[in-house]
């Protein structure tokens, strides 16, 4: 994964994410979708800090479909390691 374009992605997804709410939502939706910025914070620290695309679990790396779906995401969800 190209760390300029997982950069890209998960400023947009925050752009998203830290939008006003929709007046429909509940607290429960808030709640996802403060989560969800969180894990995509620390995915833009992890690019920071070199550590983005390794899994937190196991640091094997993640699959490169797997970020390019989720970007912000932090295991490598890989069956074998139960992650
Ligand atoms: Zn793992």
């Amino acid at each position: 994964m190209d760390p300029d374009a997982a950069r890209a992605d998960l400023e947009d997804e925050r752009a998203r994410l830290a939008a006003p709410p929709d007046p429909g939502s509940d607290a429960s939706d808030l709640e996802e979708v403060e989560a969800e910025l969180a894990d995509v914070e620390r995915a833009l620290q992890r690019l920071d800090d070199g550590t983005y695309g390794v899994c937190e679990a196991c640091g094997e790396p993640i699959d490169d479909e797997r970020l390019a779906a989720h970007p912000a995401t932090r295991a490598c969800g890989a069956p074998a390691s139960g992650c």
